[in-house]
């Protein structure tokens, strides 16, 4: 069952020929670390001259799961066990909304952003009609912040799709970054992963590599001033300096020239919002880069109602401060509650909070199923702190029943 398919797959004309590579699945891990490595994941998105990020993020909330790239390595992966037939399927619903003209359905589109920055039009090249995306999708937010690069002449008369065309860029896509066809998409305030890499790597050499770095692109956080004076405004509302000092017997601090009140000010102050690298020079200056209560301020201070994609990206960084401390996990999980408490809307998104920061490794099994047993005044209110956990019952059901599920997994090798 490989080979190629039809763009369209209701399309059932042999000589069609608009064709695709079938999508490949390939299941590694087991248990909860279980995901779904999808092999030639930029071969297909090259197929329907999309970005591989676009496709990877697409299956990421369609099957609303983690997803994570690197182009480099040409690795692209969605979290949770989903076979080929399921991504085909699911591929379907990126083709006709992101792909195919909405007027004559034909496949040969560009994405073009409109002058207003909001909109972005499917440009046929077959009937010449522009028709609009669905910005209500996610994905087409994603494509906003990471748009297809500009296409080149090069690529403009390709009707069909030219394999060996395609293995030449592969080969040579390392030759210049800074032309890089539609390997090294989206990167556009950063860099690719790999110079995050190592940057990271060279200018805070404690920091571990990255590896398979989180996604690219998304990783920005929204640094418009107008969402940074709303940031500040709410930290001086509600969870000011004040409580970001709690009652912790152990490391009672002197309220003024509190390092983690510097940290919450230094971060609001920042013009936009700082890189990793930057951010840990701060907290090592400050000299509270081992202490746990550095992850309760970063908690609430680093993020927004972006959270979601805003912890991937702060996850190696956070990984870092976080180590294996039970007490580290449990004050970021502080700060997350006060961030929660501040922000309404986050509210209904408390599962897929937790969800994000297990499924970065953040906090363990252990302590979240422990921090959701108990509500506890200690960051917030006790009754916010009872609301919180209340939201979180989906995610907290689920850990339970994915546990029970790696359980019964190794019973049934056991029987058969
Ligand atoms: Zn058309």
């Amino acid at each position: 069952m490989s080979g190629n398919i039809n763009i369209r797959r209701d399309v059932q004309d042999s000589f069609y020929r608009y064709k695709m590579p079938r999508i490949q699945s390939k299941i590694e891990g087991k248990g909860n670390g279980i995901k779904t490595v999808i092999p030639n994941l930029s071969d297909v998105a090259r197929s329907l001259e999309r970005p591989p990020m676009h496709v990877t993020k697409w299956f990421g909330f369609e099957l609303g799961a983690q997803t994570s790239m690197n182009a480099d390595t040409d690795r692209y992966i969605v979290n949770g066990a989903h076979d080929a037939s399921k991504l085909q399927d699911s591929l379907d619903g990126f083709i006709n909304r992101f792909v195919l003209c909405g007027a004559c359905k034909n496949p040969e589109t560009e994405l073009v952003i409109q002058k207003d920055g909001k909109n972005i039009t499917r440009d046929c090249k077959a009937c010449g009609k522009q028709t609009k995306l669905d910005m209500k999708h996610k994905l087409s937010g994603v494509i906003l912040k990471n748009p297809p690069e500009k296409k080149k002449s090069k690529s403009k008369s390709s009707e069909k799709v030219d394999k060996k065309d395609k293995k030449e860029k592969k080969s040579k896509k390392s030759k210049k970054e800074s032309s890089e066809d539609d390997e090294e998409d989206g990167d556009l305030d950063a860099g690719s992963d790999d110079e995050f890499t190592k940057r990271l790597v060279a200018e805070a050499a404690a920091l571990p590599p990255v590896g398979e770095v989180a996604d690219t692109g998304d990783w920005s956080v929204d640094t418009s001033e107008a969402a940074m004076a709303k940031r500040v405004a709410e930290l001086e509302a509600g969870i000011g300096k004040s409580t970001l000092i709690d009652n912790d017997e152990e490391e009672d601090e002197d309220d003024s020239d509190n390092p983690y009140a510097q940290l919450a000010s230094w971060i609001e102050e920042q013009d936009e919002s700082p890189s990793d690298v930057d951010l840990f020079k701060k907290i090592k200056e400050l000299g509270i880069d081992t202490k746990h209560r550095t992850l309760q301020v970063l908690g609430v201070c680093l993020f927004d109602e972006n959270i979601l994609k805003e912890l991937e990206a702060r996850a190696p960084l956070l990984t870092k401060l976080i180590g294996d401390s039970e007490k580290h996990q449990k004050a970021f999980l502080g700060g997350i509650e006060q961030l929660i408490a501040s922000h309404e809307k986050l509210m209904a998104g408390v599962p897929k909070i937790l969800l994000e920061i297990y499924q970065n490794d953040l906090i363990e099994e252990e302590v979240l199923q422990a921090w959701g047993a108990k509500a506890s005044k200690k960051y917030v209110e006790k009754d916010v702190s009872k609301k919180i956990r209340k939201a979180a019952q989906p995610f907290l059901a689920w850990l339970e029943e994915a546990d029970d599920d790696s359980e019964e997994e190794s019973d049934e090798e056991d029987d058969e």
